[in-house]
């Protein structure tokens, strides 16, 4: 277990990822061919400048939208970039050893966690035993909807609001009230557009 101080601050992780997301939109992948390489000097630490709490969809890697390699990015993922007990820990580990200052929410379009939360508040569809409690964790955060949204706009609130949801429960840990007091965290939502791999950060 590492203790390296980070000297990356969170405005300057989010100007990265940034820059990351735009070398993978414009197909100017910085690492392609050097990804093992990178392993050199990581056997015994790791110092990612940033922490990505993602859905597990697989057309959405952070690694890969955001160009970043090996050691670079410390990723969480489930499906519905959802807030439970054991994020929380991970989070704390990024935050306490590995002291990554940027704290990034990654939801994106068409998640189908969100939709199937959507079926169950909307149209009373029960999922498997799992999968629900998966979905009862994303309902508190829907929205009510305007009824004149048509059911694409409805999903795309409901994505995300479920962004900030995750996000809202972050910010009400002591842990995270604590860190943000010190004033160097930050802990933003982003959306990620699948058709492009363009990647919107909320603030
Ligand atoms: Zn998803």
């Amino acid at each position: 277990m590492s203790d390296i101080q980070s000297n990356i601050s969170a405005d300057e992780a989010l100007q990265r990822l940034r820059e990351g997301n735009e070398r993978f939109l414009h197909g100017e992948i910085r690492l392609a061919g050097q990804v093992r390489e990178q392993l050199k000097g990581l056997e015994h630490s790791q110092q990612p400048f940033a922490t990505i709490l993602g859905c597990s969809d697989s057309r959405v890697p952070p690694e890969v939208i955001f160009d970043c390699g090996i050691g670079e990015l410390f990723v969480i993922r489930v499906a519905g970039n959802v807030f439970s007990n054991e994020i929380a820990a991970s989070l704390q580990y990024a935050g306490a050893h590995l002291h990554t200052h940027l704290f990034v929410v990654l939801g994106h379009q068409n998640c189908g966690a969100v939709k199937a939360a959507l079926t169950n508040r909307d149209q009373g569809e029960v999922h498997r035993s799992r999968i629900q409690l998966l979905v009862n964790s994303i309902l508190p955060g829907l929205p009510p909807f305007d009824p004149g949204l048509s059911p694409e706009e409805r999903t795309t609130q409901a994505i995300e609001s479920n962004i900030r949801w995750t996000v809202q429960q972050i910010l009400d840990t002591p842990e995270a009230q604590l860190r943000l007091k010190e004033g160097k965290v930050r802990i933003v939502g982003a959306l990620v557009e699948i058709k492009t791999g363009h990647v919107k950060f909320f603030d």
